[in-house]
């Protein structure tokens, strides 16, 4: 329980010409506590950093945020700092719960907006951020930020969000692609995954079910009125 393998900063690696070395890939049991405590020791070593109060509306129909400008420009760059050694390998169990962890895309944010708070605030609309993805964290791949979200399925899945600032002009700022890796399919009739409603079996058997007894109360209620006529004469 107490042997987690030590996990080492750049700034310890160089001081430390042992440590460079490839380390063997943890065994799977240990994986799960890796990525536990790497994402622990990510958190700690995070600076905080508080934007100043944003705007959550909707540009065109897609969510959109309104940034300070001075937060975008200067408070998100000052904070590139922490660096991220390791892999992330999880697995999930299969739930048929609406809540699941993906990988979301936001293409078209600069490198200095790879950041934990920037990126929650950016997909509130889509989910909980829970961590970046580590060249997302390092800085090591250009105009694409990864990020581990929590979403519910229920909730529609924007492919875009407006990027833009307050107090400024309307049409200054950008559009951020979002994309969804390997994204379940959801069915809100039976809540279950792996299919959509209009491809749901107990949807249709409910449906044939609820068909045959409308026609067999319209049978009865045509009956009556035939009834109800020959009583009048
Ligand atoms: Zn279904």
């Amino acid at each position: 329980q107490h042997n987690f393998p030590k996990i080492f900063n750049n700034f310890t690696r160089t001081n430390n010409a042992k440590q460079d070395k490839a380390s063997e890939p943890a065994p799977y049991t240990v994986v799960q506590s890796f990525a536990a405590r790497l994402r622990y020791n990510q958190s700690k070593t995070e600076i905080p950093i508080v934007l100043n109060d944003l705007i959550h509306t909707t540009r065109q129909g897609y969510p959109a945020v309104l940034l300070d400008e001075h937060d975008y420009y200067v408070k998100l760059a000052e904070c590139c700092k922490y660096t991220l050694v390791g892999k992330f390998i999880n697995t999930m169990p299969k739930m048929e719960l609406p809540i699941v962890l993906i990988w979301v895309v936001v293409l078209g944010l600069p490198w200095h907006c790879y950041n934990k708070v920037l990126s929650t605030t950016i997909l509130e609309s889509v989910g909980k951020v829970l961590y970046l993805d580590s060249p997302t964290s390092q800085r090591t791949r250009g105009s694409t930020t990864r990020v581990k979200v929590q979403v519910d399925l229920t909730n529609k899945s924007p492919e875009h969000v407006w990027l833009g600032f307050k107090n400024s002009d309307p049409n200054k700022g950008r559009w951020l692609k979002v994309q969804y890796e390997g994204i379940p399919d959801y069915c809100m009739y039976c809540k279950h995954q792996g299919h959509m409603d209009y491809d749901c079996t107990i949807k249709r058997r409910d449906e044939d079910v609820n068909r045959r007894k409308e026609m067999e109360s319209e049978k009865k209620t045509s009956q009556k009125e035939i009834n109800d006529k020959v009583e009048m004469k």
